[in-house]
């Protein structure tokens, strides 16, 4: 639901790691309103960053071309003692889940109190909140089993169960909170209190350097909130908000981008609108208005200026729960593809017999079983706490909502007409209400919120080059001194040296290598070798771009991708080959997804150096400056009535507040 990025929201060529170019967030948040240069932008994000590895990552060895398969492999098994927790309410979840009319939802663009009230019974608002609080402490994967069903049902109610939790306020409490913070929100929500997560403006979607809502410090130590935030996912029913707002620097006051929970139900909070939007039709999401708002100063989470921090941090895990809804949608559009393929017939056989059509379903199947696998995974070592799986929960949302997309739109295809009637329409000629084009309204806003796919690309790319620039940051930064870029110069010189031969090299070139996978092990041979020629690409880039390389978000970008479906083979492998006695079959699907997977991945290696990146930049100016105005013409203009972005003033609401009051189960 939110946000880019918290974290990268550009691609900072900085390194935190060097004290010469150590960012301080608050030096570098915005002031409260007025310009707000691109550097800005970039430190701003750059310092919301988390900059150290406590824990092994195996993306982030991925990418320095270094393909560690032992830090997935054995394949994680769930923890007994939490998936005895978690079964029964599984159970229970399902039972409940079969009774939601979600057509109904579709129909009313909104979720009945009853199923609200019915699901904080279950615990499902607690599902995420420690035992100790009155949650069910669930982990990571029994919870993005939980969503997916939710899913199922309507996924504006996967949205609203998991915006409350993912990134609502149990998360960054869990996280963040004091001890009496904790005991003081986390049983309210636990019983079914909703949450909701405020950072986005009219002007801060991407950029929250942008941030306007300001929180000013009172003689007392409270805080005055003054602002109006946008596209707050379940704002118009939540009775507790995090909200992010910018302390000014002053005496006493590191200032900065600082994240508050603040009451709804506090004085000056006015819910002004409940936005509409292409799909999750019931979403409950809000425009919320701020004037002169008291927030207790115990309300503060963490520290000041740590805001954007403690977002990126939660969304480490947080970001699981939207990938689980793609992995979702790719099980029923594979199982309706199966059912809707067989019994179609044309031109002499059911249309899943013709190749254009086949081709479409198994890849449909072999990508299901690829996101369950990096979903799963991701989840398994969250729960393990093992391992850093920063870049793996980025990877799997990338990839989920684009291959959920494909999924989306091939269903849709595969149904034909019938993709594109509502399931209503359906239902009353006497066919199947299967909503293809009601799923894809709802799936496309995956590659937007929670970090857009342009986002997520610079925000991995940060993270895959950040070996790099540690080492070798100063050389390229124009604001490091001499001694610096000295001393960085020699820092570089030795890591190359010893880093650069080990590409050269590997097990994936060993005939028998990875032999312990069986039939899969001439997969992780190859991505034990496009792991190297990855990291080489990586080199190659920077040496040939340096500072420049931040702009070249096309690279980037199919570096990052690259890097998705290494990890996606690794993980698909891994699973179908632990799981090869109990599900045989996962090995035919594992090898069809590393095939498909394996002519992506050398597309994306031929694009790297083969491509019209540069003209598209020029041409694309040329488009803004108004060279080809003329190939629009023929249609009817634009309308130019009304602002292209709304601009809102600080004071009271002039506006009819719309919350919506659940009431408590
Ligand atoms: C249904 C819905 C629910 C939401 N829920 C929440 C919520 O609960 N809480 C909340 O705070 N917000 C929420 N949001 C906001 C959401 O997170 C933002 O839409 C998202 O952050 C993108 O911002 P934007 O839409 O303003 O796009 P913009 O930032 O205006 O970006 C426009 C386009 O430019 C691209 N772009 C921007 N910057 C760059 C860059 N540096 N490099 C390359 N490309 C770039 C973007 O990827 C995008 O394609 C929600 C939005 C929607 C639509």
């Amino acid at each position: 639901m939110w946000q880019d990025a918290h974290g990268c929201r550009g691609f900072a060529m900085t390194t935190t790691e060097s004290p010469q170019t150590k960012v301080d967030a608050t030096a570098t948040a915005a002031p409260p309103s007025g310009h707000v240069s691109e550097r800005q932008a970039r430190q701003v994000a750059e310092a919301a960053r988390e900059t150290e590895w406590r824990k092994p990552s195996f993306g982030k060895q991925l990418f320095l071309g270094r393909f560690n398969v032992g830090l997935i492999d054995p394949w994680p098994r769930p923890n007994p003692e939490q998936t005895k927790r978690g079964e029964p309410f599984l159970k229970a979840l399902e039972e409940f889940v079969k009774d939601i009319d979600g057509a109904q939802i579709e129909r009313d663009a909104r979720i009945p109190d009853e199923v609200l009230t019915g699901l904080a019974k279950l615990g499902a608002f607690g599902m995420k909140i420690d035992p100790e609080y009155g949650g069910l402490g669930l982990s990571n994967l029994d919870y993005c089993r939980a969503l997916m069903l939710l899913g199922s049902a309507n996924p504006a109610v996967s949205a609203l169960v998991s915006a409350h939790q993912s990134i609502g306020v149990p998360q960054p409490l869990k996280l963040f909170g004091t001890k009496e913070q904790k005991e003081k929100f986390l049983p309210r929500l636990a019983k079914g209190e909703i949450s909701a997560f405020l950072l986005t403006e009219a002007d801060v979607g991407s950029d929250p350097a942008r941030l306007r809502t300001t929180a000013m410090p009172t003689a007392e130590g409270d805080y005055i909130l003054n602002g109006v935030k946008l596209w707050a996912t379940n704002g118009t029913v939540a009775s507790l908000l995090v909200v992010m707002a910018q302390v000014p620097k002053s005496d006493g006051h590191r200032g900065g981008i600082t994240a508050f929970v603040v009451e709804t139900e506090s004085e000056g909070v006015t819910i002004e609108r409940r936005n509409g939007f292409m799909g999750l039709r019931g979403l409950e999401n809000s425009v919320t208005r701020f004037h002169d708002v008291r927030v207790p100063k115990e309300n503060l989470i963490g520290k000041e200026g740590q805001g954007l921090k403690i977002a990126l941090t939660t969304l480490n895990t947080g970001r699981l729960s939207l990938p689980a809804n793609c992995v979702g949608a790719g099980k029923w559009s594979t199982a309706v593809a199966r059912e809707w393929a067989r019994n179609r017939v044309q031109w002499g056989r059911p249309v899943g017999g013709h190749e254009a059509i086949a081709r479409k379903i198994a890849f449909m199947a072999a990508t299901t079983y690829g996101m369950e696998s990096m979903l799963e995974l991701c989840c398994m070592l969250a729960d393990d706490n093992r391992n850093d799986i920063r870049i793996e929960a980025a990877l799997i949302k990338l990839f989920g909502s684009e291959m959920a997309w494909v999924i989306a739109d091939d269903l849709m295809q595969i149904r034909g007409g019938r993709g594109y009637e509502t399931a209503e329409s359906l239902a009353a000629r006497g066919e199947r209400p299967i909503g293809v084009e009601q799923m894809q309204r709802d799936l496309r806003i995956n590659r937007i919120f929670e970090g857009s796919t342009e986002i997520m690309h610079l925000l991995i790319a940060r993270e895959a080059v950040d070996k790099h620039l540690a080492v070798a940051g100063d050389i390229i930064d124009p604001d490091a001194s001499t001694g610096a870029k000295t001393k960085a110069g020699m820092r570089a010189g030795a890591f190359y040296a010893a880093w650069l031969p080990t590409l050269a090299v590997g097990r994936g070139q060993v005939p028998g290598g990875y032999g312990s996978f069986g039939s899969l092990a001439k997969h992780l041979r190859y991505v034990e070798r496009a792991s190297r020629k990855l990291a080489r690409s990586t080199f190659y880039g920077m040496t040939r771009w340096q500072g420049k390389l931040e702009r070249k978000q096309a690279f980037l970008g199919r570096i990052v991708d690259i890097g998705a479906e290494l990890f996606a083979m690794s993980a698909t492998c891994v699973r179908a080959h632990a799981e090869r006695d109990v599900h045989p079959e996962g090995l035919e699907l594992a090898d069809l997804f590393c095939r498909q997977a394996r002519l992506r991945v050398r597309e994306h290696f031929r694009a790297l150096w083969r491509n019209t990146d540069a003209r598209d930049v020029a041409v694309a100016k040329r488009i803004a400056d108004g060279r080809y105005a003329w190939l629009e013409q023929g249609v009817l203009p634009v309308p130019d009535s009304g602002e292209w972005v709304s601009t809102w003033e600080v004071g009271p609401s002039t506006e009819k507040d719309v919350r919506r009051r659940i009431p408590t189960a």
